[in-house]
């Protein structure tokens, strides 16, 4: 029996979604895409919300509604999933690349010291589901007059100071990847905004720069999203406080569980509310602990070990010394958590590492 890393939902309530929405005979943004691009806002508290192909196309779609344009230059944690600095570079701007905190997010102060004339933005990633420090970078992005480009891909229905993510920037962009803490049975990604501008803008870019139906304003492109896929969505989304809540009750039982060993654990900020889309330890024997686990049959995962300033792709943009983030990469280990495991299958993963420190 192998513990999955992560276990997506599937039940009869949705499958039945996905069968009307095929009797519906619409399948492209049609009314099940409408009313959850209008439960999705009214969730997270922005004015608009617009539905996409994934959520690398919402973090493209929102940089090019913002304008962003060669020479621009956007601060971006090299402590993230690669789509956060591709969206970047596809958008012709250049990524600038920040430390890690200890929580493992965007570090304001490094931050801070790599603001040059040519800044336009900042991209906090609410990495593993826990906030980044949003007062602080509110404080950045007024004194300097950038925006701020939630990356909430993996944090939907996280808080901080009581807000949700992705009503503190300018816009925040999810993405809805099996694993995410909403999913939709495939890929999919939704940005947010109290913009009225920048949402009418992706509006348009997702569907070919389209004013009407014969009219083009601007070249965009085919990043529009599906009934079926929509249909899904609006049932998890009514799960979505209780599914994070499960999370959190998992998470406080890892840390019950592995408390005293040679570890350390996740740790939740002031004012932040973790919804542990990833439950991320660290320790100096990673590679060992991972091989023993995955004997004893259970998943865990890296998230992610080479970090993105050190990527190929990117090669050309000198690599900043990120002393913190290459430490930490060295030392991280997913283990397994999701609305769907059971207390059991933690209590197993606990053993399991406890017996690898006591062996
Ligand atoms: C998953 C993810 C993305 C990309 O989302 P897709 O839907 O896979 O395109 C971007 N940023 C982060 C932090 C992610 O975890």
């Amino acid at each position: 029996m192998t513990i999955p890393l992560s276990r997506p939902p599937l039940d009869d309530e949705i499958k039945g979604a996905v069968l009307a929405a095929m009797d519906s005979r619409q399948y492209i943004l049609g009314p099940e895409c409408r009313a959850f691009e209008a439960e999705f806002a009214q969730y997270v508290g922005a004015r608009h919300a617009v539905l996409t192909s994934s959520g690398t196309a919402a973090l493209w779609m929102v940089l090019k509604a913002f304008g962003v344009k060669a020479g621009d230059e956007v601060l971006v944690p090299a402590h993230t999933a690669f789509p956060t600095v591709e969206a970047i570079c596809f958008g012709e701007a250049t990524p600038v690349f920040v430390d890690v905190d200890d929580s493992y997010t965007l570090d304001p102060a490094d931050a801070a010291a790599k603001i040059t004339p040519r800044t336009v933005g900042i991209v906090p990633v609410h990495i593993y589901g826990h906030p980044a420090n949003l007062s602080q970078l509110q404080e950045l992005t007024s004194r300097f007059g950038l925006w701020l480009l939630e990356d909430c891909c993996q944090a939907h229905g996280a808080s901080f100071k009581g807000k949700k993510v992705g009503a503190f920037g300018r816009a925040g962009a999810f993405s809805f990847y099996p694993s995410k803490n909403l999913t939709v049975m495939g890929d999919g990604g939704i940005l947010v905004t109290d913009d009225d501008e920048v949402a009418a803008r992706c509006r348009r870019v997702r569907d070919h720069g389209r004013l009407n139906k014969d009219v083009h304003a601007e070249i965009g492109f085919n990043l529009r999203f599906n009934e079926i896929q929509a249909a899904v969505g609006r049932v998890l989304l009514r799960r979505l406080d209780a599914m994070n809540d499960r999370r959190r009750q998992l998470a406080a039982r890892y840390g019950e569980r592995l408390k005293g060993l040679p570890l350390t654990l996740p740790v939740e900020q002031p004012g932040a509310r973790h919804v542990f889309h990833l439950y991320v330890i660290r320790t100096d024997r990673r590679e060992a602990l991972a091989q023993f686990l995955k004997a004893a049959g259970v998943q865990t995962g890296i998230h992610y070990p080479v970090p993105c300033h050190r990527q190929p792709a990117v090669e050309h943009l000198s690599a900043p010394a990120l002393p913190r983030t290459e430490r930490i990469v060295r030392e991280i280990l997913s283990l397994p958590i999701s609305a769907g495991h059971t207390d059991g299958e933690i209590d197993e993963v606990a053993a399991h590492v406890r017996e690898f420190f006591r062996a």
